[in-house]
């Protein structure tokens, strides 16, 4: 099959292409083909990554592994670790200010770590 010029064929792992025709058979992002689909998941990704190098929102904070079911977050600002665990398909907070909306689980969420972490369970 011919390529337009200025593309490239890329080879995907079967557990990559897997995945891919999952979420693209759920229909969460609309897409009017699967080549369609996975450049424009390729290019959200892309521009997440700009968005977060650029803007650094969570700078002060940082994944500092997981342990029996729980996510621990470094707060350098707070200077507190906080713990994550996942409840009723919600993420809490141990920390004082905690809750299932505090930086420390928004942060968590923008973790790969943390599909890792909800995959296991
Ligand atoms: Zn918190």
């Amino acid at each position: 099959m011919p390529i337009k010029r200025g593309n490239k064929l890329v080879e995907l792992r079967e557990e990559v292409v897997k995945g891919l025709e999952r979420e693209y058979q759920i229909g969460l992002r609309s897409a009017p083909d699967f080549t369609t689909f996975v450049n424009n998941l390729l290019l959200d990704v892309i521009r997440r990554e700009e968005f977060l190098a650029k803007y650094k929102p969570f700078s002060h904070l940082n994944y500092a592994g997981s342990h029996a079911g729980s996510l621990f977050i470094r707060d350098i600002q707070r200077n507190v670790i906080a713990e994550i665990t996942y409840k009723d398909e919600l993420l809490y907070c141990n920390s004082p200010d905690s809750s299932s909306d505090c930086d420390h689980t928004r942060f968590a969420t923008s973790l790969i770590d943390v599909a890792k972490y909800l995959q296991e369970k």
